[in-house]
């Protein structure tokens, strides 16, 4: 056949949406610009997030978006959740950060690991009220996160939990916690199981809070274990297959994490376009300078670039397909990509990129 005749196909571009989807990004859109920005930089500063936010997060249907409507979530799928993510951490990683861990690990974690019974005791509890943590980490074991050293001893009918927790994002906002404890040590890795712990519950406690150098209205907290006793019914998963359960839920938060770091630079891109189109130096916009227009083009491209990663990995895992190494890039890239856009947006900004305002 000549080349010619062949039917040539427009193809669609990956970071193209349907109707139902940019429906939803302008609402979670508008949202930010409305309700998110005018209370950031207070957030930020007192290094707490507004609780009223958080029940608006839920009003919105924000912190179910995957589960299915018969528990009272919004039924969507997990791009919904991305879209979401990146949308609010253009105006606020840390309110990105508290949609990306509900969506992306808890929920995701009893979307696939629940029995019946805990579906339907904390679905509709994600859905409409309760904010959820992953503990994973300690103060030993991060990277090596299997070096864990909580230890799950079973008493009776109960577990019995004594340890502590390091790291745990929303970890002050949280009435479930999805914490991860070895029932046998000798075992290593195939000793780890999940936990599904209520704040409420006897000999657990929140302890201190991180005062970090960013995202500092996202709670990040150390977690207490002093003789914690929850019902062997509390288990998530098979005793024993907590370690699959950390991997296969974290896979997925890669893409989230890549999700907030495109939000992060986009947002930093805004500003700084817009900063670069007022600021008049040498009796001109110091965007009509090459140098800035290099620049700029070299932060357009890299955020196209991270975008086409990150949506690339969600659609593929809503596709059920093999997505690990693809979510694995998009959060490196991702994260690399929100560092050099946030630094250049700081040089474009001069002697005010280095004040807080
Ligand atoms: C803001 C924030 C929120 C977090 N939220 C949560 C949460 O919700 N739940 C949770 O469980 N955890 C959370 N974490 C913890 C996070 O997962 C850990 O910080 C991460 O796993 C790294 O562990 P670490 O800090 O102990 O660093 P380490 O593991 O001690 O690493 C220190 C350095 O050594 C490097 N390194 C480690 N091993 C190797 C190696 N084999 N080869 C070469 N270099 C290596 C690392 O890259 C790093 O540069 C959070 C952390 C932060 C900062």
């Amino acid at each position: 056949m000549h080349p010619t005749t062949l039917e040539v196909r427009a193809p669609v571009p990956l970071t193209r949406l349907s109707e139902d989807e940019i429906l939803f990004r302008d609402n979670v859109r508008q949202f930010a610009e409305d309700q998110v920005r005018p209370l950031v930089k207070e957030m930020d500063e007192k290094g707490v997030f507004e609780k009223d936010l958080i029940r608006q997060f839920f009003r919105l249907g924000l912190m179910g978006i995957e589960i299915p409507e018969q528990y009272g979530g919004g039924g969507g799928k997990f791009f919904e959740a991305i879209l979401a993510v990146e949308e609010l951490s253009r105006v606020d990683a840390s309110a990105g950060v508290v949609v990306d861990v509900q969506n992306t690990l808890v929920n995701n974690a009893l979307l696939r690991w629940a029995n019946e019974e805990q579906r339907k005791r904390y679905l509709p509890r994600m859905a409409t009220e309760t904010c959820g943590a992953y503990a994973l980490s300690e103060a030993g074991s991060g990277s090596d996160a299997f070096a864990l050293q909580s230890r799950a001893v079973l008493k009776g009918g109960d577990y019995v939990l004594n340890g502590r927790k390091l790291w745990i994002t929303n970890g002050k906002e949280a009435g479930l916690f999805v914490l991860f404890a070895t029932v046998d040590p000798a075992a290593g890795y195939k000793g780890i199981t999940a936990f599904l712990i209520e704040k409420q519950c006897p000999g657990f406690t929140v302890g201190k809070k991180e005062d970090k150098l960013g995202i500092r209205a996202s709670s990040t907290c150390e977690l207490i274990l002093e003789d914690c006793r929850v019902p062997k019914s509390n288990v998530l998963g098979e005793v024993g297959k907590g370690y699959k359960i950390a991997i296969e839920t974290l896979n997925e938060g890669r893409i989230g994490i890549g999700a907030q770091m495109l939000g992060v630079a986009r947002g930093a891109w805004e500003c700084a376009v817009r900063y670069a189109q007022e600021r008049k130096q040498f009796g001109k916009p110091i965007a009509d300078f090459q140098g800035i227009q290099f620049q700029i083009a070299q932060m357009t491209t890299e955020i196209e670039a991270a975008r086409l990663m990150v949506y690339n990995a969600a659609r593929m895992k809503d596709a059920g397909m093999p997505f690990v190494k693809e979510a694995a890039m998009a959060k490196l890239f991702c994260s690399q990509v929100a560092e050099r856009v946030t630094s250049l947006a700081i040089e474009i900004y001069g002697g005010s990129g280095f004040t807080k305002d």
